[in-house]
């Protein structure tokens, strides 16, 4: 980083020693993903404000995360067909038909890990982070699930790492499962040793 500063430096100019303007480099711009964030933040942010009854973050729960995801179909563009639409299961129709479009499964995955980080950059405790809820893992789940089968996507079994698909997070959360001794009368009492035939 001392190459400015070396003596030898061959384009000496002569005269001022009005050297090195130094234009301190612009920051880099905040990448795809960081001002998707920030975009995604601010609108579920507008939506708690228009919200009837009102609803502040703190008091928002993994029901009302749901509630925005479901507000969000009706900006949608994947066609996703009911059970009665004769188009059900096929990945490309012939022709038009009229079920609503929805938000496809991984775009809300992927909304849901970037609203769950802004979360707690906002100061958002982890523990209380309602995009962490488990009735959302549970909510997007089953809209894969129902999108795979209404749009004829075959499920992808074959891999068991889906740690490329990105967003879902371990699924470390709630599951404590609590190995139960049941001590009984198993205790220290007994086990005095009493070892059979003592070796002298
Ligand atoms: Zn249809």
């Amino acid at each position: 980083m001392d190459s400015a500063s070396g003596s030898n430096d061959p384009a000496d100019p002569p005269a001022g020693k009005s050297t090195a303007t130094v234009t301190p480099p612009p920051p880099p711009p905040p990448s795809r993903y960081e001002s998707q964030k920030r975009r995604d933040w601010n609108t579920f942010l507008q939506y708690l404000s228009n919200h009837r009854p009102p609803l502040t973050l703190s008091r928002c729960s993994g029901a009302h995360v749901i509630e925005f995801l479901k507000y969000l179909d009706q900006f949608g563009k994947t066609k996703v067909h009911v059970t009665g639409c004769p188009y059900y299961g096929q990945p490309s129709p012939p022709s038009p038909c009229g079920c609503q479009l929805r938000q496809a499964w991984g775009s809300l995955d992927a909304l849901i890990g970037r609203l769950r980080a802004a979360f707690e950059e906002n100061g958002g405790r982890p523990e209380l982070n309602p995009f962490g809820a488990r009735a959302v893992r549970m909510y997007l789940r089953e809209v894969r699930e129902s999108q795979a089968r209404a749009r004829g996507i075959p499920y992808e079994k074959k891999r068991k790492r889906a740690a490329a698909g990105g967003g879902g997070g371990g699924a470390a959360g709630g599951v404590k499962v609590s190995v139960e001794v049941d001590g009984g009368d198993a205790g220290g009492e007994g086990g005095g040793g009493a070892p059979g035939d003592a070796t002298v």
